[in-house]
């Protein structure tokens, strides 16, 4: 394993604890030799991941739709920069070059993008690990609502392991290290 996606906010007014943990998982992924792929965006969280990474010695890609390509929002640090049309060949670049997926906090950018790689997974178009960080019990209503999605039988409750639910980047590198590629059932109730 190589390369890691980071789906994480834009926002600059959230939490101290949020940029901690950010500035926490790039200076682990510099140690352990893993890329950061990401949005390519100075702000947020993602702008304090990639800082983190290029300050301990790592690699980042950005991928970044022409749209956004603007002064005071795309990083000028990353290793590799590419340019994309729009955001959907943006996301396809990002699920391509990485062989894991974390998702740091975030608002519906990065819900949208963990959304993608989990249903992608759920239909046997990869196998690659996922990662739901939950600094401050982030993803705590969005788990619930999992379990409500199991519950009501919208979707079957072996794809609990579609992802797993790191309370420190600590445990999310371990969760890489030692991944095994689940076998996962067909996604239909037939
Ligand atoms: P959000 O969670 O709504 O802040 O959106 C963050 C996610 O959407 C990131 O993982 C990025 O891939 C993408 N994104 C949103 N805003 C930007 C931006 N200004 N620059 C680059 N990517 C962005």
């Amino acid at each position: 394993m190589n390369s890691i996606a980071v789906y994480c906010s834009s926002s600059d007014i959230i939490h101290q604890d949020y940029f901690q943990s950010a500035k926490e998982l790039g200076k682990a992924m510099a140690q352990n030799n893993y890329q950061l792929v990401y949005g390519g965006g100075m702000v947020g969280l993602m702008g304090e991941v990639a800082k983190s990474v290029k300050y301990n010695g790592g690699q980042t890609l950005g991928v970044v739709p022409k749209a956004l390509n603007i002064d005071n929002v795309v990083n000028d640090i990353d290793d590799e920069l590419i340019v994309t049309d729009g955001m959907r060949e943006r996301k396809a670049i990002m699920d391509e070059r990485a062989d894991a997926f974390i998702g740091l906090a975030g608002g519906f950018g990065t819900f949208e993008e963990m959304f993608e790689v989990l249903t992608l997974k759920q239909l046997g178009y990869h196998n690659k690990p996922i990662i739901f960080l939950n600094i401050r019990g982030y993803y705590n209503h969005l788990l619930a609502m999992f379990e409500h999605i199991y519950s009501e039988g919208f979707a079957k409750e072996q794809y609990r392991v579609l992802y797993h639910v790191s309370e420190s980047v600590d445990d999310a590198l371990e969760y890489l290290k030692s991944y095994q590629p689940p076998n996962l059932p067909d996604k239909w109730f037939i």
